[in-house]
């Protein structure tokens, strides 16, 4: 009896030591873009299922009795795959997502847009901006090569940037003080983001807001209708009752 976690967060790899230190059967599925991630416990498998249809499959052949889309708010496509692979096979589906910032006490002075194209047209008018958009939302902000733009990702985009920007690699927590640096040195005058939420990368707000830095935040995109929980206490004790309930045991 196994639990499949869709990961890729730090939610998720907190489900997994929290099910395998309560000798659960668990295998975490990473899909193997970022060089040198850091690893759950347990067991592990990298890279696409090939669609719904491979993901259903997976289900089915590797025995899994309930699964966990504990991915990042922002990646649709395999979450939308998780819901339609639960429906296909039956197999019991629960969505782990932390609370974004639209209850964060600077949030109505930020400007909310839908996409990263929004993004872009809201930010025209910065001529020092920071981008912590991930890597792949970079190539939008490409017609920026006039400004000194500041990127920050965790693994360098494989397509070349202007070479009037500065690309910050590294891998959150992010401390104020670090982010508070960065807007100083940078001469940031507008933040670029997304509604990622939870603590890990929320100080540059907290940052952009003492400094008079302006804030454009992309809104997260609509998920796949289904159980949502916000911490992995109430995932692991869905979990638990998924392992435990008839037919299962
Ligand atoms: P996505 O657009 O939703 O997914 C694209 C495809 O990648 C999926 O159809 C699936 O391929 C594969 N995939 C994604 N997550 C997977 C996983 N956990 N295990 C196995 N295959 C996976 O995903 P994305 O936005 O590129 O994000 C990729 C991963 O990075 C996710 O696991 C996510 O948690 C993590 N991440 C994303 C962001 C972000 O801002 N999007 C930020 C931090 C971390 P198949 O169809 O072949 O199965």
């Amino acid at each position: 009896m196994t639990v499949l976690i869709l990961g890729g967060t730090a939610e998720a790899r907190d489900l997994a030591a929290a099910l395998v230190g309560a000798g659960r059967d668990v295998v975490s599925s990473l899909a193997g873009r970022v060089r040198d991630p850091t690893l759950p416990v347990g067991g592990l498998r990298f890279g696409g299922f090939g669609g719904v249809a491979g993901l259903a499959n997976y289900l089915l052949t590797s025995q899994v009795s309930a699964f966990v889309d504990a991915t990042h708010p922002f990646a649709v496509q395999i979450s939308s795959n998780a819901a339609s692979a639960a429906q296909r096979t039956g197999i019991p589906l629960l969505r782990l997502e932390r609370p974004g910032w639209a209850d964060h006490p600077r949030a109505s002075s930020w400007t909310w847009v839908p996409d990263v194209e929004a993004a872009r047209a809201a930010g025209e008018g910065s001529a020092r901006p920071f981008l912590t958009i991930g890597r792949q939302s970079l190539r939008t902000f490409l017609p920026w090569a006039d400004r000194p733009v500041t990127a920050r990702v965790v693994d360098r985009p494989d397509f070349i940037l202007p070479t009037y920007w500065t690309l910050l690699t590294s891998r959150g927590p992010y401390s104020y003080p670090q982010e508070h640096r960065i807007l100083i040195d940078h001469r940031i005058d507008l933040l670029i983001t997304k509604d990622s939420g939870g603590g890990h990368t929320a100080a540059k707000l907290a940052a952009a807001a003492d400094l008079h830095v302006d804030v454009v935040i992309i809104a997260r995109p609509v998920r796949p209708e289904g159980s949502v929980v916000a911490t992995v206490a109430e995932a692991k004790a869905w979990c638990e009752t998924q392992l435990h309930a008839p037919g299962r045991a």
